[in-house]
């Protein structure tokens, strides 16, 4: 039986705007290629457990793809590959391009920093028969997420002798981990009356890293100097090498499928690597763009981007400009325009927590990459608001590639609120705007996130290197 459609319904079609879910739009093939590309990103999870992992892998995977470090001397022809070291804790990647640096370059900027827990410069102790780590934790986290889970520990010690040392234990089934320790339910009367942000408190994030004495004998600080006695057997330090030392504890869990369909990833660190990936990827897929192309992969973005791997850093500008002076051009004028995708995490809707969301404004799961024309608080406080104009370009440019892509305000107004590197990039006079891959449980140890919207986030970076 046909049916006529009304003139009510061909307008809907003609004027109203369509909330598709991804699979539906890109079928069958679209969601195998979305998995598969996903099973990338997940080994590129379990090997960057912290900002130094995230950029060794990167640089690993870009070395192998052709791009050599970039010399300020060298003009480089269209089509060179090139990287930027920043401190083995930020990288900048670049393609460069067929057209007149001078007409501005495609910058895709993501983090590889995320919410974990820090050592102190003088962790190590010993309590009660037990040794334990302090730490100061970084990024804004849920302080009681934290405990009765595994972790591991990842970073750097640099000895008295300047010899620098790796540390990467916990990850693997052979390996031990460590926990912090939470109050048992039968004696957390006062402590269930408090609320969630005092349960547990900064310094009650002590890390339980062992609890037998030295030779097995009992005396002072006997379990403190057994612990410190492997530490020097394994990694040759001592005590005081913890002050010249960066150690994070991160969750131990690997990335993995969540779902009986298969259709999410449940894993540590999704906030921002599940941008910085598809970043890197499009990066390392993109061949000969008319615009040069950059893949900035920074750090320090959950403490706001201070410091000098951070975007609040001149880094990235120094490299336009050695770039732009090359091609004897200003550096203003290229990054005067320069666009850019502030590849950033956005909340997805979670119908478990409904009354913060606003629902005709959020992203959702299976959405496709979010557009967040502004983030910020308060009135958009300290955010930078895409211009119509941008978001215009980005729209017609995700169409025409057939990419799935959704918009989402973090939140309600005024129910909190957050910020990117986008304001950061928009200072230096680039076209910018926020897009990247919903969230949920965003900045907990275990976020997730769906295979469909982190592929479509490497086809929207793609797409715009190769504009
Ligand atoms: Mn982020
Ligand atoms: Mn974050």
């Amino acid at each position: 039986m046909c049916e006529e459609k009304s003139r009510a319904d061909i307008l809907r079609e003609e004027l109203f705007m369509k909330k598709e879910h991804t699979s539906c739009v890109i079928g069958e093939k679209g969601v195998n290629e979305a998995d598969s590309f996903c099973e990338g990103y997940m080994n590129y999870l379990d090997a960057s457990k912290t900002e130094r992992e995230a950029v060794e892998t990167a640089l690993e995977m870009a070395r192998a793809g052709g791009f050599t470090e970039f010399d300020k001397n060298v003009r480089y022809p269209a089509g060179s590959k090139v990287y930027v070291n920043n401190r083995d804790k930020s990288l900048i990647l670049a393609v460069i391009g067929h057209k007149d640096i001078r007409e501005g370059v495609s910058i895709a900027a993501a983090h590889v920093d995320a919410p974990r827990l820090d050592l102190k410069p003088n962790p190590l102790y010993e309590e009660a028969d037990m040794a334990y780590f302090k730490t100061h934790y970084y990024g804004g986290i849920k302080k009681y997420q934290w405990t009765a889970i595994p972790l591991s520990l990842h970073g750097v010690i640099v000895k008295k002798n300047g010899e620098k040392v790796k540390v990467a234990i916990g990850d693997n089934a052979d390996e031990p981990k460590f926990v912090i320790t939470d109050l048992l339910p039968h004696l957390a009367a006062n402590q269930m009356r408090s609320t969630m942000a005092e349960g547990i408190k900064g310094e009650t994030l002590n890390i339980l890293i062992g609890s037998r004495p030295f030779e097995n004998t009992a005396a002072a600080d006997s379990i403190k100097l057994n612990i410190m006695s492997i530490l020097n057997e394994k990694y040759g330090i001592t005590e005081a090498d913890f002050l010249s030392a960066e150690l994070e504890a991160v969750p131990a869990f690997s990335a993995c499928d969540i779902g009986f369909d298969r259709s999410l990833i449940g894993a540590y660190g999704h906030d921002d690597r599940v941008c910085a990936y598809p970043a890197l990827m499009a990066i390392l897929d993109c061949e000969e763009p008319d615009y040069t192309s950059v893949t900035v992969l920074t750090d320090k973005e959950e403490t706001g981007s201070e410091g000098n791997t951070g975007l609040d850093s001149k880094y990235l500008e120094y490299f336009i400009c050695d770039l732009a002076a090359i091609y004897g051009a200003e550096g203003r004028d290229v990054l005067s325009r320069s666009k850019c995708l502030s590849a950033d995490v956005n909340a997805a809707f979670d119908p478990n927590f409904p009354e913060v969301y606003e629902k005709r404004n959020s992203c959702v799961i299976n959405g496709g990459v979010c557009i967040t024309k502004y983030t910020g608080s308060r009135g958009k406080g300290g955010t930078s608001d895409a211009s119509a104009e941008f978001m215009g370009e980005i729209r017609t440019l995700l169409d025409s590639e057939n990419v799935c892509w959704q918009t989402g305000e973090l939140g309600k107004v005024d129910e909190g609120g957050g910020g990117t590197v986008a304001k950061y990039i928009a200072h230096l006079n680039v076209d910018v705007v926020d897009l990247g891959v919903p969230v949920l449980s965003m900045h907990a140890p275990f976020e997730v996130v769906s295979k469909t919207d982190v592929y479509m986030a490497y086809k929207a970076f793609l797409a715009f290197f190769n504009k």
